[in-house]
């Protein structure tokens, strides 16, 4: 069942059998209290549950509600930012350790799914693609970066060679990447959870926390009860909203939508993605497509920084959709649904501590399939005293977001100028 009155995703409608989970009724003690049951809370769940720790989720709605539940299924490499960059912010040395991290995290979604045996049609082929000049000079930076650090299987692609992959015109060259890919994200989440739950990690669902204390022994506190803990994790994100005026104030929720077509018939499918892989265009506002399982035409992007969501959802992305595959105009469309991406103003991570014992990690900019799984693992690495990698990411510092409450129109004004820029040749 759809656990709101929210559109019906595609993702809910074939996701795996799972378990529902009690809402938490009186007050409990753990080692790790968790706030969130994405996959930035469930992996730390994980880790620390079968480290031996007591934990207790807490989810405000269902396990994968947020963008874990919705998201473009495309697991991509890297951060949402080049290392040039990072190595400037905060030194060559955490610049590496940060970018191994990012590296790490792909593999760390393989391993998973491999360990626990979920079922999420993972498929590996990813591309960067462009559509003018401009963009294929950056792709050329951006291959030159990921040779230097030792990865072999990208490869650049000119006009012809991204027509082969892409059953579209609109595309100049592109960059492909064999070890990134997609998968069904909530069937992952879901899968996530199972593998928590049977670690030993309690989860509670429609548990919505309405305040927590961070100084001293850390308390999460909902309507019916309260978990205090020796260690809390948050990991809310851009469906936190005020509750932690701390990270609220750092963080952006922008609003992504994604279109499901009917399945499509092999021929049809074959000839918009003949290789199956996940693609992302280069624009600052990003249009992202995959094929499903089931060969649907899954096609995400036109981000709304303001908080009115679009009325009829379908007529505002079809023509996003054929304006890139003329020949899907005749397809049905079967679903359409958004969901929120917490942005940062430097489209880094945002992870850090809060008192002596609460860790959060937020703020993946579009980027967190991988990386929020990863973020989860670092956070239980640090509580059980290896804080190497977590401290390395934590290193950059996030400003809060200019025009303080009236920060969205300030923001769309920004993303007009995007999207003016998004038009330049
Ligand atoms: C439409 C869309 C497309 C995207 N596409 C991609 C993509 O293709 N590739 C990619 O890498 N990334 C993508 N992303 C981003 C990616 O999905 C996120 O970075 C990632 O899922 C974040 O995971 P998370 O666990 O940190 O947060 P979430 O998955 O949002 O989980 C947070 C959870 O916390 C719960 N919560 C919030 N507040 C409270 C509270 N007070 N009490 C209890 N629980 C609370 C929420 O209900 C939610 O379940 C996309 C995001 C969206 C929305």
């Amino acid at each position: 069942m759809h656990p709101t009155n929210e559109p019906l995703s595609y993702y809910r409608a074939s996701a795996n059998d799972h378990s529902d989970h009690p809402a938490l009724q009186g007050d409990m003690t753990v080692d790790v209290c968790v706030v969130g049951a994405g996959y930035t809370g469930l992996s730390a769940a994980l880790d620390l549950a079968t480290a031996g720790y007591s934990v207790a989720v807490l989810e405000a709605k269902v396990v994968g509600y947020g963008a874990s539940g919705r998201n473009g299924g495309q697991i991509c490499s890297g951060f949402n930012s080049s290392f040039e960059r990072m190595a400037e912010r905060v030194g060559n040395d955490d610049a590496v350790k940060a970018w191994n991290v990012a590296d790490d995290a792909v593999k760390l979604v393989a391993q998973r799914v491999a360990d626990h045996k979920i079922d999420c049609d993972i498929k590996w082929g990813y591309m960067h693609a462009a559509i003018k000049q401009r963009q294929v000079d950056e792709l050329e930076h951006m291959a030159e970066e990921y040779t230097r650090f030792g990865h072999d299987d990208v490869r650049l692609l000119d006009k012809d060679g991204i027509r082969e992959k892409i059953g579209s015109d609109a595309y100049v060259g592109g960059l492909w990447e064999e070890r990134a890919g997609h998968l069904h994200p909530l069937n992952y989440c879901l899968g996530l959870a199972k593998a928590a739950v049977e670690a030993g990690a309690r989860i509670f669902e429609n548990s919505p926390v309405l305040s927590v204390e961070t100084e001293g022994s850390p308390k999460a506190h909902t309507a019916n009860g309260t978990v205090s803990a020796k260690f809390m994790v948050l990991a809310g994100n851009a469906y936190l909203g005020g509750t932690v005026p701390y990270l609220f104030r750092r963080l952006m929720p922008v609003q992504s939508y994604i279109l499901a077509t009917e399945p499509l018939s092999d021929n049809l499918a074959r000839d918009v993605l003949p290789e199956d892989d996940a693609i992302a265009d280069c624009n600052f506002i990003v249009n992202y497509f995959r094929l499903s399982g089931d060969k649907r035409m899954l096609f995400g992007g036109r981000a709304s920084y303001s908080t009115v969501q679009p009325g009829d959802l379908f007529s505002f992305m079809k023509p996003r959709m054929t304006a890139i595959f003329p020949q899907l105009s005749e397809s049905k469309l079967d679903y359409c649904w958004g969901g929120y991406i917490g942005i940062t103003v430097d489209r880094m991570p945002h992870l850090g501590r809060m008192g002596q014992s609460t860790y959060f990690a937020q703020g993946f900019s579009g980027h967190g399939l991988a990386l929020s799984g990863m973020s989860g693992r670092l956070m239980a690495d640090a509580i059980r005293g290896q804080a190497e990698h977590f401290d390395a990411v934590a290193k950059f510092k996030h400003p809060i977001f200019p025009g303080g409450r009236f920060r969205t129109p300030a923001l769309v004004m920004a993303m007009i100028y995007y999207r003016m820029k998004d038009l330049l040749p």
